[in-house]
């Protein structure tokens, strides 16, 4: 089958590899209909090291399960399921808890560990746990928007749930990726009143106001923090939901929050220790946030999908052959496409 290997920073190729197969009795084999290229992905493409191991890329499918192993109890050949970018067996203590991204035998996909989903076919580890079967057919309208429960959209809901967003909060996104844009849409779904976007591309800012932007920060480092407090009548917003992951976008993220208020961060953290700890200890915040546990809240926004309130879909400006799939990394990398849509 073919599968999509990173070999080195900028070097991303699709070949020919053995065979995705059952394993364990707990697995499921899982055809892929649609796949995704993340934002998190650009990183090791940006980065990845000399000597460290080649890596089968992707964590984010919809797909249709061709086989299950003999200990697999909720699932059959033919369901059409979405795979959350971490596996769980959905009954450790985490998990029970709703965070399946701590699960005790859980992982992720996409790593040196677990082949990952820009390719024809995977293995899912834990398939009862990890699957979530969708009552749809493999080529229905709404399939961009499922995908994202993959974890563009649970990513921006976690980012909304850590820093506390409520009805009548002000908020502030910082990124304008397909996991800030979903946190847009996340936050005005919890009924946040205020939703100041913080990002620069017209196409995406553009977007960031159709799903619920109220106002727009264009600025950088103190100008942004600035802007943000005028908007706020000096005081500075309830809930920052980081999206970015960089040092200077986490300082930024403390020097809008108001007194009391929560940073929930999302973004892979590329720094050593989290900035701003003086201000954020004495404006008493809440820093919070992680990998989203996207398997816990695809029940709960499975139906504003289903019944069109949200449209997350609509991040995708990009659809692409798996054989296309380096150009989608270069596209996706140079900010020309903002998330892009691989169909094997
Ligand atoms: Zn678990």
């Amino acid at each position: 089958m073919r599968a999509t290997v990173l070999y080195g920073a900028g070097d991303v190729r699709v070949e020919n590899v053995p065979d995705a197969r059952l394993i364990e009795p707990t697995d499921a084999l899982v055809a892929v209909s649609r796949a995704c290229i993340c934002g998190s992905d650009l990183w090791p493409y940006k980065l990845m090291q000399p000597g460290e191991p080649p890596r089968r890329m992707g964590h984010e499918a919809i797909g249709v399960v061709e086989a299950v192993g003999s200990g697999v109890r909720t699932l059959k050949a033919g369901d059409v399921v979405v795979m959350p970018f971490a596996y769980s067996d959905g009954t450790c203590a985490f998990c029970h808890e709703g965070l399946h991204t701590s699960c005790v035998h859980g992982g992720f996909f996409g790593t040196v560990e677990l082949p990952g989903a820009q390719a024809e076919a995977l293995r899912i580890p834990l398939a009862d746990g990890t699957l979530f079967a969708l009552p749809v057919g493999a080529d229905d309208a709404l399939m961009a928007s499922l995908l994202t429960l993959s974890d563009v959209m649970g990513t921006g809901h976690h980012a909304a749930r850590a820093a506390k967003v409520g009805r009548g909060k002000t908020v502030a996104v910082l990124g304008d990726g397909a996991v800030g844009l979903c946190a847009v849409i996340a936050a005005r779904r919890l009924g946040a009143e205020q939703i100041i976007m913080m990002g620069r591309h017209p196409d995406r800012i553009a977007l960031a106001k159709q799903f619920g932007a109220t106002d727009v920060v264009s600025e950088r480092g103190d100008e942004a923090v600035a802007r943000v407090r005028a908007l706020t009548g000096g005081l500075g917003v309830h809930s920052v939901l980081e999206c970015v992951g960089t040092d200077q976008a986490m300082r930024s993220a403390i020097g809008i929050t108001r007194p009391g208020g929560a940073v929930g961060r999302v973004g892979v953290p590329h720094y050593e220790a989290i900035p701003g700890s003086d201000p954020a200890f004495y404006n008493n915040l809440t820093i919070s946030g992680g990998p989203a546990p996207v398997r816990a809240y695809i029940e709960e926004l499975l139906p504003d999908v289903l019944e069109g309130r949200i449209e997350p879909g609509r991040v995708f400006d990009r659809v692409i052959t798996l054989d296309q799939v380096p150009d989608g990394y270069r596209a996706m990398n140079e900010r020309e496409a903002i998330k892009v849509m691989v169909k094997p």
